[in-house]
């Protein structure tokens, strides 16, 4: 397969159906090279493509083309009803569906297949896209309010390119991977889709992730990289037979995206691997912190320092720096930085005021730069004038053998203004509440222990694999009353 052909053929087919630069082309599909395809000949155009998390309701997928203003939709097989119910539901202004077979018809909009706009006679990238035009939208995970859609510029994706290559053994034509996060999300573009074809390297799609089909994979194609969030790492950690896989072409891996839990980590450098933590987010298109080879082990537990093309600084409520070792807020500024939020000036001057992007994260460094971080400021829990980070007790409680996973969160008390509450996913049964609490008092200081622990079968995770603690936050509230 071709693939600079196929975008250029897919390129010239968009433009003769009206898309011109700064158009909208959102995309609604599974990891697939029809999605990469679309990605690149909308970006050749100059127009703006906008992912879809395919997760959403269709109500939510509904207010994604709307908010994003999309004229083409590009949608999977899988998709179709989730399109038609969004689409129905009216107050967008889409034009055209692209589809991958013919299929019965999605409401009366034109609709085109994706292999027939190979067909075309190439056309060259529009000669007037320049770095700093805005390349997509990509909306964020919505874990603490709803998704906003960062506007990021065909400049931001190029210098994160530049910064991956900065990592583990570098990208090369011999670089491989396996996409499997989904490509509406930063991260899977980001790390593995469009630094290893910028390499020259190979991209291989999965429609949907499977650990044990993962792991074949990577023994079937000798991949040499890996970019996957800590849920799909442990996930994969539990593939029965683990060891029996050869996955010894693999030179460097990255998790990123929410904290890892330690076991996750330890099981996989018990084995040799070289497990890279990475930071980012969306608005950074994503990397900003990466914990590098060297400093895996005599810096567990921090993710790192910036990635070279990203200033970084710990801020106080008022801007100021914190001295070292104190924890402030992360602010950002450097050329991976997005250009702000799509229609939403009065958030993004908010994010960005003083020239540097606040990210909501709150961190210390050490005396050599390394970043620790200690929570979302949107999480953390003041219980009794203390400051308590959820984080910490979650990896405290992630040491207990009978805990699965866990979340900590604080719920209103009127005593202590919020009281620690961990919400847990026991593993196997005879798991006792008091034993637990007994268990973090023995490690931590009292006022970071759980006052009642909840037992549920399964926690709330946004498409992205990070933790709805604001779910958790509405459903139990008053537990600890
Ligand atoms: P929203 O901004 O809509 O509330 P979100 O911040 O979760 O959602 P993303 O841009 O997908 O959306 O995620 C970025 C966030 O993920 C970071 O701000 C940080 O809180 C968290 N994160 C990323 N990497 C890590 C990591 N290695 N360890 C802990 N948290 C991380
Ligand atoms: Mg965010």
């Amino acid at each position: 397969m071709d693939l600079e052909r196929d975008v250029a053929a897919t390129a010239a087919s968009l433009h003769e159906l009206g898309v011109r630069r700064g158009d909208r082309v959102a995309i609604l599909m599974e990891n697939s090279i029809e999605f990469v395809r679309v990605l690149f000949a909308a970006a050749n155009l100059g127009a703006i493509v906008v992912p879809v998390n395919f997760r959403l309701s269709s109500r939510e997928v509904r207010y994604i083309l709307a908010d994003s203003g999309a004229l083409v939709l590009a949608v999977s097989d899988r998709f179709r009803d989730l399109a038609t119910d969004a689409l129905a539901e009216g107050g967008h202004g889409v034009r055209q569906i692209l589809v991958e077979t013919a299929g019965a018809p999605i409401g009366d909009y034109p609709v085109s297949r994706l292999d027939e706009l190979l067909t075309a006679a190439r056309r060259d990238p529009d000669p007037l896209v320049r770095a700093e035009d805005t390349c997509v939208i990509m909306y964020t995970s919505g874990t603490t309010g709803s998704p906003k859609g960062a506007m990021l510029t065909h400049g931001n994706m190029q210098w994160n390119v530049f910064n991956m290559a900065t990592v583990g053994s570098g990208l090369s034509s011999s670089t491989a991977t396996i996409a499997v996060a989904p490509m509406f999300h930063i991260g899977a573009l980001g790390l593995s889709v469009l630094p290893i074809l910028y390499a020259g390297g190979t991209v291989i799609t999965v429609r949907a992730f499977d650990p044990g089909r993962t792991l074949e994979l990577m023994q079937r194609y000798q991949t040499t990289t890996q970019f996957m969030v800590p849920a799909m790492w442990a996930a994969l950690s539990k593939v029965p037979d683990f060891d029996s896989y050869d996955v010894s072409s693999m030179q460097y891996v990255l998790c990123g995206g929410a904290p890892c839990p330690l076991p996750v980590i330890e099981f996989y450098q018990q084995r040799g691997w070289m497990f890279l933590e990475g930071f980012g987010m969306t608005e950074a298109s994503p990397n900003t912190l990466l914990l590098d080879e060297e400093s895996v082990v005599s810096h567990a537990g921090s993710v790192g320092r910036p990635f070279m093309h990203v200033d970084v600084r710990i801020v106080d409520n008022e801007d100021h720096d914190v001295a070292v070792g104190e924890v402030g807020e992360l602010v950002l500024r450097g050329p991976n930085i997005f250009a702000g939020y799509w229609g939403r000036p009065a958030e993004t001057a908010e994010a960005t005021r003083g020239g540097w992007f606040h990210t909501g994260d709150l961190g210390r460094a050490d005396a050599d730069g390394f970043i620790t971080l200690v929570d979302r400021k949107k999480d953390m829990i003041i219980s009794g004038g203390e400051n308590v980070y959820p984080i910490e007790v979650e990896q405290v409680l992630y040491r207990h053998p009978a805990v699965s996973e866990v979340a900590v969160i604080g719920v209103p008390d009127e005593r202590w203004g919020e009281t620690v509450v961990a919400v847990v996913v026991p593993e196997g049964d005879g798991i006792d509440e008091a034993e637990l609490i007994d268990y973090t008092r023995n490690r931590i200081a009292h006022f970071k222990c759980p006052r009642r622990v909840v037992f549920v079968d399964e926690l709330p995770y946004t498409a992205t694999g990070k933790l709805l603690k604001r779910t958790l936050r509405e459903q139990f509230t008053g537990v600890a009353a």
